[in-house]
């Protein structure tokens, strides 16, 4: 079995894998409606909502995209700060939903500050909360309430895409009206699943939009405990098993994923690498490639050890590589990845 240290897919949670060889459950069964209720409830609870929480089957794009198409309606302005491939992302799923897109520009790794969204004449502003492609957290309720103070009327929608599970999270808590994520991140599930946390302001604003993406009818049929269409209804079941477990020991497990994060950057610290982002999320840890050493290398030498890592995207593709811990790890399984970590480093560098 390969060591999955990649951000998404993770190394699966076991409660997911024994949900997953269950026998087949039809939708529209009574089991099936009792099982979808249980995942929604408990998803309410980790995104920490008086909302709604619907899921769908798709990835956590899909997520973003209904969260976009279902708040805003074209022409309306919106303000994105890119500070990396995921806010890329945000920018470009509003930009295509014939939103007035208006970029705030930082280097990758970089994080935006309160007073930048802090301008007036907006309807929405999109925010990744852990920007997964530069290790970088953002100050989600700072960034909202800054926002909100100049737009009163305005929305905040965030990726919570690799902190759900992984961060604190409370969506009215921060201030947040809708957020996205997906089952193959912190939550330890294969991929297949988007969910969109929805406020109860959110849920008085929502627009019908589009088919499949239409997320009023979805929130009709999901208060039944179905899907508007057929749901992957054996992730749902292993989405419930899992929080199932992880949520009534939350503080635990978050206090575990900072810890076994912030072992990855002190591993990479203490072998001379840079880290890349300006303030680090417990999801990921990224690091500048050692000078003149290839990507390629790196790979190669957490491969001949079992183990999957990351590279850089978009302007960061080939000048940094990036390690998770955010699948199911214990506390000694991290100690075994943080010896894996050196030793692959001694191969690329070796003690001169
Ligand atoms: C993984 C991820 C997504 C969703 O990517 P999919 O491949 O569509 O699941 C979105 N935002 C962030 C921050 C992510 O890490």
């Amino acid at each position: 079995m390969d060591w999955l240290l990649t951000p998404g897919p993770v190394r699966l949670h076991p409660k997911a894998l024994g949900a997953l060889a269950r026998p087949q459950l039809h939708h529209r069964t009574e089991a099936a409606r009792a099982l979808f209720l249980k995942a929604r409830h408990l998803l309410k609870e980790a995104f920490r909502t008086e909302g709604e929480v619907l899921l769908l089957t798709g990835s956590g794009t899909l997520a973003m995209e209904a969260l976009v198409q279902n708040l805003f309606a074209p022409g309306e302005r919106v303000l994105v700060p890119v500070y990396g491939k995921f806010s890329e992302r945000f920018a470009e799923i509003a930009e295509s939903a014939g939103l007035q897109v208006e970029r705030l520009d930082y280097p990758y790794g970089a994080v935006p500050r309160p007073e930048d969204v802090a301008r007036r004449g907006f309807e929405g502003l999109l925010l990744v909360h852990s920007e997964t492609s530069t290790g970088a957290l953002v100050d989600l309720p700072a960034l909202a309430q800054a926002f909100r103070g100049a737009n009163p009327e305005g929305l905040v929608g965030a990726d919570m895409v690799t902190s759900l599970l992984l961060k604190e999270v409370a969506l009215e808590g921060f201030g947040v009206d809708a957020a996205a994520s997906g089952s193959q991140k912190g939550l330890m599930c294969p991929p297949g699943l988007g969910f969109v946390a929805l406020s109860p302001r959110a849920l008085s604003l929502l627009r019908p939009r589009g088919y499949y993406l239409d997320l009023s009818r979805e929130l009709r049929a999901q208060r039944e405990g179905e899907s508007a269409w057929t749901p992957a209804i054996n992730l749902v079941g292993a989405v419930a098993a899992v929080l199932e477990e992880v949520l009534p020991n939350l503080e635990a497990h978050l206090a575990l994923k900072a810890w076994q994060n912030g072992l990855l950057y002190e591993v990479g610290e203490g072998l001379g690498l840079r880290p890349v982002p300006e303030v680090r999320s417990p999801a990921v840890a990224a690091f500048y490639l050692p000078e003149g050493v290839p990507y390629g290398a790196v790979k190669e030498a957490f491969a001949k050890r079992g183990a999957v890592i990351a590279g850089g995207q978009g302007p960061l593709k080939g000048r940094i590589f990036r390690l998770s811990l955010m699948g199911h790890y214990d506390r000694y399984e991290a100690f075994g990845v943080a010896a894996l970590f050196r030793e692959a480093f001694s191969d690329i560098l070796p003690a001169s």
